[in-house]
């Protein structure tokens, strides 16, 4: 399939930079003219696996997040969020709603679930020690 338009951005696991890493996917797609509630959808994802990586992946450090978007032929929006943080021990057991490792922090073990309800698809690609891809997948009604 072939890729119509794309963008890459890097930047730091710091909580003030999730605001910034949801607006940046979200005007890149503006370029395809989407509906509002699909320019929403998209945000609230992005916005979730950002917060992962800054909250779980990295931790108590600072590293890069890496993001792509991709605006497919088809109209399909396939956006890439990457962290070479701690990495997912079990990744059937963490996209589980209501797991949590961070209870004690009142997180509530649903970010993989509100991606899931936003978005067509979501696959997790994790490696212990490695890093976290979480790639998300969702058609645009193109005028
Ligand atoms: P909430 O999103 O509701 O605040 P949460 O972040 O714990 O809570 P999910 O987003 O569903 O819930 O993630 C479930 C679990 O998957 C996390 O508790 C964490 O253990 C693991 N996880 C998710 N993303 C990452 C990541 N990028 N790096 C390491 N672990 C992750
Ligand atoms: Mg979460």
């Amino acid at each position: 399939m072939k890729v119509l338009n794309s963008m890459k951005t890097v930047f730091e696991s710091r909580s003030v930079n999730e605001a910034y890493a949801r607006c940046a996917a979200a005007a890149f797609l503006t370029c395809a003219d989407p509906a509002l509630d699909e320019v929403c959808d998209i945000k609230t994802a992005v916005s979730e696996a950002v917060t992962n990586c800054i909250v779980h992946g990295y931790r108590d450090t600072v590293g890069k997040i890496y993001i792509t978007v991709k605006l497919m032929e088809d109209g399909r929006a396939v956006i890439q969020v990457k962290d070479k943080g701690c990495g997912i021990e079990n990744i059937a057991q963490a996209r589980q709603p209501l797991f949590t490792t961070a209870a004690e922090e009142e997180r509530a073990g649903l970010g993989f679930a509100v991606m899931e309800s936003c978005m067509d698809k979501v696959r997790v690609y994790s490696r212990l020690g490695k890093g976290t891809t979480v790639v998300l997948e969702k058609k645009l009604t193109l005028k």
